[in-house]
């Protein structure tokens, strides 16, 4: 008998051929067909006679063909099959192009349904490419049908026929992950239910009742899962740390930190002492002064005879971090060092040798502090900066240095509290939620597109006074077949260099190039020699160049809300006043909305809650490259009720049945999500 693992292949009306082409849109097993959710539906119900036809309006009509289809070559590669057919109510004059099988498949006598958008008027309907099929044997018409997301090779009808005989083989044999009470008290449908109506649904309710099950089952299940590694981690102890005079890092520094700062530094601290490991996520905004927390941590650590490591996710971003930190450390006593990719090898090898030995306090780097020869003595704290640019496997990689190191990793990315609640689930989390004082807020405009030649005088006034400007360039359309975002950057750059700015230095970054030549195009930039940056996203992470005083945004719709917060965060950090202009042709309601509030507000937070309102929380989902199950269906758009509600029933089972022993399936099912996470959680 089949179980959800088995091949495709074995499936009865697959087979070896269909099962290759399913392959290349990663449906190998049972699980994966019945997983693979529709993008989006079509319906297909409405049913209307000839005469009632509505232009512009799609339905089925059902009509009899009532002379024999012909064909006529128009030109190269313009085939029309042409087709009258009439019902009780009128007549119907049918073409399709380029589907000259058609003529041999459509009988003169016979009945078919046509589905399509009418043209014409009383006299003489029209109908253009409908969809066509026997009116006794109707499989995509009358309903609502499924659109998958696809890829050469395979046909909507293929891919459909096939999720059926994948529904039929597992019928009897669907595991229920979410056990019968949960079920009950939260009014959720049964497995074979959800699944069916997320493919066929039955109408839009049923295809909504199964669509919260769905995502109500991902976050629960996402939540147990967290909620498992964490207790895992707990149950190891480590020494408690003693308690430091800070007042000593505090009057070190050339400012006093911002309440939010203190509480997340006392937060951290307070782990620290506990005689468990940390594990803690610290949120706060750009320019909210995680560093400084990071620091308090590191001296903390250090002042308890411990190493401590502070890993970025760019050279340029480990050279600031050192740069900054390297002095203030100095001046209290403890020895720093900087290893990144273009250390050179011979100093590599020294500065591995005085951390192996313990001569080393704190190291700041990139990836290169995860290679091979690096070793620690006692390696007590390891800090992650900018998070989301680390898998989760990284992060362990460079904890496996130590002996169950305590963990402070540091996001930008501000998600809104009751989100990073669930999210970061197997994390602790402090939120910075203020902004050192005297910031001034950007000033940011939103534009249509012919403000172009405005906004490149805004940036040579702006240049003429010695500031800096990025702009991020228009982005590839995602449907292309190869996005080539370094043919949109090179190209925009020269054009800007050429015709807009031939006076002032343009240069470009982009994702394509090497890590080396990027951070030497930011570290060029950052040395004042370029006025503009031409780029994609790649600026994104935690550059400071306090002189850039612009951040142009192109085809500002595209982004989402967060990201565009992190764009402008580029400019701002220094002492001018900065601007932001998001230029969008866009004219919709909601892009409208979205860059109405970045116009309104600087603060991340508000922003990130302003866009679980407009969007849901998916796109927050994608945020965490965590390395952990991803949600897949959470992201048609669940509301943060049913995250929460789905969180509190994690936490209410798990509270009754630790071990899962009651619920095999749940367990089962919760194993298997997180089999390739878990190894390098631990
Ligand atoms: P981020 O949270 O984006 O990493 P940083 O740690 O880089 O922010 O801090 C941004 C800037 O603010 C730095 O120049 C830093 O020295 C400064 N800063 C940090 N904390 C304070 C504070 N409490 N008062 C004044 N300036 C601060
Ligand atoms: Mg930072």
């Amino acid at each position: 008998m089949a179980d959800l693992t088995t091949s495709v292949q074995f499936i009865k009306g697959i087979g070896e051929q269909r099962a290759k082409a399913l392959a290349k849109l990663g449906i190998v097993t049972l699980r994966d067909l019945i997983s693979y959710f529709p993008r989006k539906y079509d319906d297909r119900r409405s049913t209307r006679r000839i005469a009632d036809l509505i232009p512009g309006e799609p339905a089925c009509v059902a009509a009899m063909v009532t002379s024999p289809p012909t064909v006529s070559h128009i030109r190269r590669g313009l085939d029309l099959v042409k087709l009258r057919a009439v019902d009780e109510s009128g007549v119907l004059d049918v073409t399709f192009f380029n589907q000259a099988w058609l003529k041999n498949s459509l009988h003169q006598g016979e009945t078919y349904i046509f589905y399509g958008k009418a043209e014409g008027n009383l006299l003489r309907r029209q109908m253009a490419n409908p969809v066509v099929e026997p009116a006794n044997r109707r499989e995509v018409t009358g309903c609502i049908v499924p659109i998958y997301p696809l890829t050469a090779g395979v046909s909507q009808l293929i891919l459909s026929r096939s999720v059926r005989q994948g529904l039929h083989a597992c019928a009897e044999i669907l595991p229920d992950a979410l056990p019968d009470e949960v079920r009950r008290d939260h009014q959720l449908c049964r497995i074979e239910y959800a699944y069916e109506n997320i493919h066929f649904p039955e109408s839009a309710e049923a295809l909504d009742i199964a669509r919260r099950r769905l995502a109500f089952e991902e976050l629960f299940l996402f939540a147990i899962g967290l909620r498992r590694i964490r207790s895992r981690r707990e149950v190891v102890s480590v020494p408690p740390c003693r308690s430091v005079e800070m007042d000593v890092f505090y009057r070190a520094l050339p400012f006093s930190l911002t309440g939010a700062q203190r509480r997340c530094v006392e937060e951290a601290l307070s782990d620290m002492r506990s005689g468990v490991p940390m594990n803690r996520l610290c949120q706060g905004d750009v320019g909210s002064g995680k560093t400084m927390v990071a620091a308090a941590c590191v001296y903390f650590c250090v002042k308890n005879g411990r190493q401590a490591a502070l890993m970025a996710p760019t050279e340029i971003l480990a050279q600031q971090h050192y740069a900054g930190l390297d002095p203030l450390m100095e001046g209290l006593g403890i020895r720093c060092a900087l290893l990144t990719g273009s250390t050179p090898a011979r100093e590599k090898k020294a500065v591995a040798a005085k951390l192996a030995a313990g001569e080393l306090n704190f190291i700041i780097g990139t990836h290169a502090l995860l290679s091979g020869g690096v070793d620690f003595a006692d390696l007590g704290l390891v800090v992650t900066d900018e998070q989301h640019r680390f898998g989760v496997a990284q992060r362990a990689a460079l904890s496996a240095k130590g002996l169950h190191p305590h963990t402070l990793v540091m996001s930008a990315t501000p998600i809104p509290r009751t989100l990073a609640l669930i999210l970061y689930g197997d994390l602790d989390v402090s939120i910075i939620d203020q902004l050192p004082p005297g910031r001034l807020p950007i000033e940011t405009f939103a534009v249509p597109g012919s403000y172009h030649p405005r906004v490149y005088q805004f940036i040579r006034k702006l240049a003429a006074e010695g500031r800096q400007a990025y702009i991020v360039c228009p982005m590839v359309e995602e449907n292309d077949e190869l996005p080539d975002e370094r043919k949109a950057v090179t190209a925009y750059a020269a054009m800007l260099q050429q015709e807009v700015f031939p006076d002032l230095k343009v240069s470009f970054v982009h994702g394509k190039m090497k890590p080396r030549e990027k951070d030497a195009v930011m570290a060029a930039f950052a040395a004042g020699e370029a006025h503009i940056l031409v780029s994609t996203t790649v600026i994104e992470v935690g550059v400071d160049v306090p002189n850039a005083a612009i951040m142009v945004i192109e085809n500002a719709e595209r982004f989402g809300l967060s990201q565009l917060h992190q764009l402008r965060g580029r400019v701002g950090r220094g002492s001018w006043q900065s601007y932001c202009v998001l230029i969008s042709d866009n004219r919709s309601e909601e892009t409208r909305q979205r860059l109405k509030v970045m116009t309104q507000t600087c603060d991340g937070f508000k922003i990130a809650e302003e866009d679980l309102r407009l969007r849901g929380p998916g796109d927050f989902f994608g945020v965490r490259q965590h390395g952990l199950p991803g949600l897949k269906i959470a992201d048609l758009g669940c509301g943060t009720e049913l995250l929460q509600e789905a969180q509190a029933a994690a936490d209410a089972l798990l509270a009754e049945d630790p071990e899962l022993t009651s619920h095999p399936a749940t367990a089962a099912r919760v194993t298997e999500l997180f089999t390739e996470a878990s190894d390098t959680l631990n």
